[in-house]
């Protein structure tokens, strides 16, 4: 597993170059791109072999049928590091089952490179690769990331880039920080530190272009609800219509606190900010014990 440059061909290792001239198969996902890579390293490849998403889990099985008959497989991808977020990982596993040792030849990878230029907390980071891209799965991976609490690193194509920003502003709130790490290792290499808030704005006005791989900072500490937070929150329940039951358990979860402290304090609270909805039987309030 032969990492290779995200941009700057001269983050290509000596290490990397001997591997690759010492393959008897060299499997990578776009041969053209990999034959510029080799020429430039000026490695002439014995073979050539494509593999890509699409046919991965095909070419897994030719790749150790080699390997089997002791020949040496490097796999590259078109950039960066094997497996992530890119090929490889079917590949690796599948060698390891059959026997076989793997070597990473480790080098460039996108997510590392932003991480450190990000400059936001990065003992303990969670990498999201590409988010999905919509529907429910999309909604829910948000809702994590808002709350996670470590630095959190996602690769985005430039013409999804707005959206995604947009998205992430509305789940984590203006003021979270974000890092917009543009074109790395290239000549038009920038990071742009900011709010979420004023990054959705920058990208309101300009065209993302080139390759981006957005750090997002972590979720601040939550703050401990007290019983006015709960009140007020009781209050506003109730005010959008919710009667008590409904209201006592939304409370709970909104705010992160057990159910029989919202219970005690809309004891507290009685009928107030119910109206007409704090008689009768669903305004009655279950103990939840
Ligand atoms: N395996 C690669 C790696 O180790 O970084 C990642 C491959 S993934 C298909 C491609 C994504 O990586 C891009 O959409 C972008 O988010 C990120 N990326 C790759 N090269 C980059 C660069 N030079 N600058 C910023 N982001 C880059």
């Amino acid at each position: 597993m032969v990492a290779t440059p995200i941009g700057n061909l001269g983050d290509l290792s000596p290490r990397a170059v001997q591997t690759l001239a010492n393959a008897d198969v060299i499997a990578c996902e776009d041969t053209r791109r990999t034959r510029k890579l080799l020429s430039h390293a000026g490695v002439k490849p014995k073979v050539l072999m494509a593999v890509h998403d699409f046919n991965e889990a095909s070419q897994v099985r030719a790749i150790v049928a080699r390997l089997d008959q002791g020949r040496h497989v490097a796999l590259v991808t078109d950039a960066g590091t094997p497996g992530i977020s890119d090929p490889g990982r079917r590949m690796v596993a599948a060698a390891a089952d059959a026997g076989h040792e793997v070597v990473v030849v480790p080098g460039p990878s996108a997510a590392i490179a932003a991480l450190v230029a990000s400059g936001f907390p990065s003992e303990r980071f969670a990498f999201e690769g590409f988010l999905p891209r919509k529907g429910r799965d999309r909604a829910e991976r948000l809702a994590l990331i808002a709350g996670e609490r470590r630095t959190t690193v996602i690769y985005e194509a430039p013409t999804r880039l707005r959206q995604t920003v947009e998205d992430l502003l509305e789940a984590c709130g203006p003021a979270r920080r974000v890092a917009v790490a543009r074109e790395l290792t290239k000549l038009h290499e920038d990071v742009w530190r900011g709010s979420l808030d004023d990054a959705a704005e920058r990208l309101a006005t300009t065209e993302p272009r080139g390759e981006h791989v957005l750090v997002l900072d972590a979720a601040p500490e939550p703050v401990a609800a007290d019983d006015t937070d709960i009140e007020r929150a009781l209050l506003a329940r109730y005010d959008a219509g919710d009667d008590k039951r409904a209201a006592l358990p939304a409370v709970a979860t909104e705010l992160h606190v057990p159910k029989r402290r919202v219970y005690e304090v809309a004891l507290r609270l009685g009928d107030r900010g119910l109206g007409d909805r704090g008689l009768g039987a669903t305004g009655d309030l279950v103990d939840p014990d």
